[in-house]
Order: C-alpha cells, then sequence, then structure tokens
C-alpha cells in the first residue's frame, strides 16, 4: 500500500513555480514547473506561478507571455491569476522599512571597486564561482555610513553560530550554511533601486501563502538566506524541495544564459515525458500510449511523485 505524502505545515498546501522572464522556459525550468505542479497535485493543493521580473535589465520583452503560453500547452494551469512581481514595490518597501526599523538592514555606500579593494586588503580574493562577501564597511557596528549617501541596503547577517543556519530539505536532507561566511551581509535593495531577488521571494512566498517550495537545486544554498529573512521579518517558513538539475551536454548546469534552446512544444507530451524523466518518475507503460492528452499523462504523473517522493523519503532515513 503506498502512503500520501501529507504536507508537515498543518495548514493547506500553497505551492508556487516562480519563473524569471528572461527568455522562454526551457528544459531545465520545465522540470520545475512540472514538479512544483505535481507536488502541489499530490497533496491535494494549489499552484501558484509568480512572474519574478524584479531584475529588468535581465528581462526578455513578451518572455512573460511565452512562458504562461508554453505552461498552459503542457497542461499546467494556475489555480489563481499570475502575479507579477515589478507590481509588488510596496510590499517590497514595506518589508524593506521593517528591516530598517529593527537594526536589520543598513545603508551601504561601497561600489563594487570599494569591495574588492577592501577585501583585497584582507588578503581576500574572489571565488571563481560566487561573490565576494562584503567586509562589512557600511555596517552600523563598524562605523557605518559616515558622511557617505547610501547606494544599496544589506542585510547584517550574525556571525559565528548565531550565523550558523541548519535547514532540512525534503530530497536533499539535513543542509547547513554559515551565512556569514557563505554570503556575508547581502544586499536587499540593490545599488540600481531594483528590489534584490532574496528579498522579493520571501515576502511574496509569505503574501501568497506559500507551504512548499519546490525548485531545482541550484537554488538550494539561496535557502539559509530565505529562511533567516522569513525569522527578521517575523515570517513562517515554507518547506523546502530541490529537484535534481538537468545538465547540459557540456555537464553545466541548463539554463537560458548558457544558450539552453527554448522548448520544443510541437509534442508537450514528449516534453513532459523528458522532464518527467529527469526527475527519475517511473511512469508506467500506460503513459506511452500513441495518442496520450497531456491531461492523461499529467494525471498518470502525480502517483508516479507520490513513489518518487516515498523513494527519497527512504533514501534520507537510510543515509541517516
Ligand atoms: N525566479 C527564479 C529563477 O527563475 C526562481 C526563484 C525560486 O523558485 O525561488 O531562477
Amino acid at each position: 500500500m503506498t502512503r500520501a505524502p501529507v504536507a508537515a505545515t498543518g495548514s493547506a498546501y500553497i505551492g508556487r513555480f516562480a519563473p524569471s522572464p528572461t527568455g522562454p522556459l526551457h528544459a531545465g525550468s520545465l522540470v520545475a514547473a512540472l514538479a512544483s505542479w505535481l507536488d502541489a497535485r499530490a497533496h491535494g493543493g494549489q499552484w501558484l506561478v509568480r512572474i519574478e521580473d524584479v531584475d529588468t535589465p535581465r528581462c526578455v520583452p513578451g518572455a512573460d507571455r511565452v512562458i504562461l503560453q508554453q505552461l498552459a500547452t503542457c497542461g499546467l494551469h494556475p489555480d489563481a491569476p499570475p502575479v507579477w512581481q515589478s507590481e509588488r514595490g510596496a510590499l517590497y518597501q514595506a518589508a524593506l522599512d521593517r528591516l530598517v526599523a529593527t537594526g536589520v538592514a543598513y545603508g551601504c555606500a561601497c561600489t563594487r571597486s570599494d569591495i574588492a579593494r577592501a577585501n583585497a586588503e584582507l588578503g581576500r580574493t574572489k571565488p571563481r564561482h560566487g561573490d565576494l562577501v562584503y567586509p562589512g564597511t557600511c555596517r552600523p557596528d563598524r562605523g557605518g555610513l559616515g558622511a557617505r549617501t547610501a547606494r544599496a541596503w544589506r542585510v547584517a547577517v550574525p556571525e559565528g553560530t548565531a550565523g550558523m543556519w541548519p535547514w532540512c530539505d525534503r530530497r536533499l536532507g539535513p543542509q547547513s550554511q554559515a551565512l556569514d561566511q557563505a554570503v556575508g551581509d547581502f544586499v536587499v535593495r540593490r545599488a540600481d533601486g531594483l528590489w534584490a531577488y532574496q528579498l522579493a521571494v520571501v515576502v511574496d512566498d509569505a503574501e501568497q501563502g506559500v507551504t512548499d517550495v519546490v525548485r531545482g537545486e541550484d537554488l538550494a544554498d539561496n535557502t539559509p538566506r530565505q529562511m533567516w529573512l522569513q525569522a527578521q521579518l517575523g515570517l513562517p517558513h515554507p518547506r523546502y524541495l530541490h529537484t535534481p538539475l538537468v545538465l547540459g551536454a557540456n555537464g553545466e548546469k541548463l539554463s537560458k544564459q548558457n544558450g539552453a534552446a527554448a522548448l520544443d512544444l510541437r509534442d508537450p507530451v514528449a516534453a513532459l515525458r523528458q522532464a518527467g524523466a529527469a526527475l527519475g518518475l517511473a511512469l508506467g507503460d500506460a503513459t506511452l500510449r500513441p495518442g496520450i492528452t497531456v491531461a492523461d499523462w499529467l494525471a498518470l504523473a502525480v502517483p508516479a511523485w507520490q513513489a518518487l517522493l516515498l523513494r527519497w523519503e527512504a533514501a534520507l532515513v537510510n543515509a541517516g
């Protein structure tokens, strides 16, 4: 007998898919969309779509509409009208005001070269992947802005054990990150005035009542920052599940940036099959029926997802 997984949050399940409209969906983003949809369906929950268009220089005009159309072609219909982050600045501002009022956020006047210089003086060099940790120049407890003008807003992450953020991923199991060493005082409002992903995602997940975040594993190391921000803002923590990454032929993560081709949706079932295979769904022969509709394929994929959740859960129990 198979046991249907139950959301640990106790509240009704709300999941979401949150694409950035930097281009059409590619094979990797369909995997995240499908996984989040399947998990919502498997829990009898709601599935929302949020267009994450705060980083306007990276957004491609019209890509949001293309993405919504691609999702519809794959039978992935949101249970409520999609929201656009570009229309939600007032919510992000209110969160920043709160972080400033509680002494968590502070203004920072440093340019990139200021940060590079201060880090060089400390003997720190930029890692090959990732950013230099902010050296803390403008932190109020290290002297603050002085006479300089704030360009960006950062949050002061605690050092030492207070900054060690443990969390548990539904697939990856127990994780932890030393916030001060891994990311340092991160930006919540950028020098160009744009809202940073970390703040927008936390505010929106809470405002939309999201109980479960299901997204690609490349975002897993953002989770401690987001959970820590939730704690600073008094917001509940969703559960997190990070799905296996789809790698390109060169072994690198597929992304719009490294030229992943747009999905070929002339045969949406074939695209769903590929996404299901990337997740590791064990789909029965019924899903191979010639002429199967998208809706029938998806209905058969829900129990396969439930079985996959149980396999991941068992693997964690065995590993622990
Ligand atoms: N907008 C992000 C992206 O497309 C995903 C954010 C998230 O799921 O938290 O990479």
